[in-house]
């Protein structure tokens, strides 16, 4: 076959195409503008610490379960160590000071909520029936051969998940209780659409690990498998035009002027950067003009926390804190007053029996307009002025850690920040967007990004395909890669795996 496939970007989605492309005989070359490879998935290291940036825990990896069949089929699993989390309290969801764990199996979070609610228990139980029956409408979440791999109920797609919660339970705790773990996939009251927090929840509720020396081991083990099967992968390549003729693309040009051609190209950058990319009158206006006016996910803030060695028991839960029950879906409408509201605190793990926290992540959301002045500014010169306005969001995010978790400011040895600037200039997401666009169950289908684009040997791939994490996004290369290989022909692969 020997067809050659460009890949524009290193994130998972550009490594997972990757991977099963090399696997089915294509000459594949990745090319990614980062010294370090991976994306989302990349870790930084401080002062001998390791520090994950945007895969923190991954779920449905017992055996049998759907992310275990497919990192067996990517040839993931020996290489990829995992830690459970506390099964009876993976998340601890934490509101206004009361605490309420979500347990792994659906009877076991039922039996476990249901101590805090007990009149509820049928409700949540129906919650459970609906949120199965949601995922397995989803034939690529079952593995099954279809013809029409995203076919969803209009009932998951087109109804938001408050008002599944509000026709679930009148119970305004329980309620928030649910959507606890939104800041997973940036949920957004009256838009996010029932089926993302429905695939979130499932994908969590079956199992869920941290991955023991941080996701970086899976881009590890993927781009080391690409390689073997004779793909490139080309760091600090950033392409800078994607060149079509009068009817397809035929090369990219890097920034520094090279020119690769190709036979297909895939696009694991944010469909707003990809339009940019191309050159020429393919793309029509319109087109363009959705794409670029597509809305995104909130950003985020982070403080990366280095603990003193030995001092501060491991954590083998995340909690999601909110100070007031209103801030659960408060979101990107926060005030400058009683910001930040919100965190989620995660213990990072760096070995199989992991008893001190060596780090944390302690992440909140923030818009990109709170950055906004600094923008144009390079990592490590944006001056003293940003720096002093990060240490002042970071002290205040974690005094109310202090007052949630108490002692463990006195185990901190130091820490680093990262805000909406980074996320922009290490992924080129539109404004450091976490999850890219963001999925509107009042504009279902304006704010799906397809696979496909007008430029037929064009594709997509990454987190705006189809859904983000990495579920979503391994599920999007499938779309993608099956635009060469036929879904099916990849499904089949999968389940046929020994
Ligand atoms: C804070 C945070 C926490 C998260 N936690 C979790 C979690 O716990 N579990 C989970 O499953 N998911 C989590 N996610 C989501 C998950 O990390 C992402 O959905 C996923 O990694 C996105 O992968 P992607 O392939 O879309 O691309 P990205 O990771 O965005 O990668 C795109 C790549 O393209 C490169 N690129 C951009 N422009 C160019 C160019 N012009 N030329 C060449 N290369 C270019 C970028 O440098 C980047 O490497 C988290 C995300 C964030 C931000």
């Amino acid at each position: 076959m020997d067809k050659h496939i460009i890949i524009i970007g290193s994130g998972l989605g550009g490594l997972t195409c990757g991977y099963i492309l090399a696997k089915n005989g294509y000459r594949v070359t990745i090319l990614e503008k980062n010294a370090q490879l991976g994306g989302c998935l990349q870790s930084f290291v401080r002062r001998g610490v390791k520090f994950e940036t945007g895969m923190h825990y991954i779920g449905s990896m017992e055996e049998g379960q759907l992310l275990h069949r497919f990192f067996q089929y990517l040839n993931l699993l020996s290489d990829v160590k995992l830690h459970s989390l506390d099964r009876n309290a993976y998340d601890i969801i934490s509101i206004g000071g009361e605490r309420f764990p979500f347990a792994n199996g659906t009877e076991n979070f039922i039996e476990h909520l249901a101590k805090y609610f007990p009149a509820e228990k049928s409700n949540l139980c129906r919650y459970w029936q609906i949120i199965q029956e949601a995922t397995e409408s989803s034939p690529l979440h079952s593995l099954k051969t279809t013809n029409e791999p995203i076919i969803f109920n209009p009932a998951y797609v087109k109804q938001s998940y408050d008002s599944f919660l509000d026709s679930i339970t009148d119970n305004e705790q329980l309620r928030l209780v649910l959507a606890g773990n939104l800041p997973l996939y940036a949920g957004e009251r009256g838009k996010t659409p029932m089926y993302i927090s429905a695939f979130v929840n499932d994908f969590y509720n079956r199992s869920a690990y941290r991955i023991v020396g941080g996701s970086e081991t899976i881009v590890q083990s993927l781009v080391r498998s690409i390689r073997a099967m004779g793909g490139e992968v080309r760091q600090s390549a950033e392409v800078s035009k994607i060149n079509c003729d009068d009817r397809q693309a035929i090369s990219v040009s890097l920034k520094n002027d090279e020119m690769i051609e190709g036979d297909y190209f895939i696009s694991n950058v944010h469909p707003a950067r990809m339009v940019e990319m191309v050159k020429g009158n393919l793309l029509r206006k319109s087109y363009r003009d959705r794409i670029v006016n597509l809305n995104n996910t909130i950003s985020n803030f982070t403080v990366y926390i280095a603990f003193k060695k030995e001092s501060l028991p491991y954590l083998n839960s995340n909690l999601y804190h909110y100070e007031t029950p209103a801030d659960v879906w408060r979101g990107k409408s926060y005030s400058t007053e009683t910001y930040p509201s919100n965190f989620l605190y995660m213990h990072l793990c760096s070995s199989v029996n992991q008893q001190f926290a060596d780090a944390a992540v302690l992440i909140t959301y923030m818009n990109f307009e709170d950055v906004m002045q600094w923008a144009g500014t390079k990592v490590g010169q944006r001056g003293a002025e940003y720096e002093e306005f990060k240490r002042k969001k970071a002290e205040k995010l974690l005094d109310i850690l202090e007052r949630q978790m108490p002692g463990t400011r006195k185990n901190i040895a130091y820490y680093y920040t990262s805000s909406p600037l980074t996320y922009l200039d290490y992924t080129g997401t539109e404004c450091g967007s976490m999850y890219g666009v963001l999925r509107d169950c009042n504009e279902s289908i304006h704010s799906l990004v397809s696979q496909r684009t007008r430029i037929p040997n064009l594709f997509q791939t990454g987190q705006n395909v189809n859904s983000h994490g990495i579920l979503g996004v391994i599920i999007g290369s499938i779309l993608t890669s099956g635009e060469l290989l036929g879904i099916n022909s990849i499904v089949e692969q999968i389940k046929n795996v020994d």
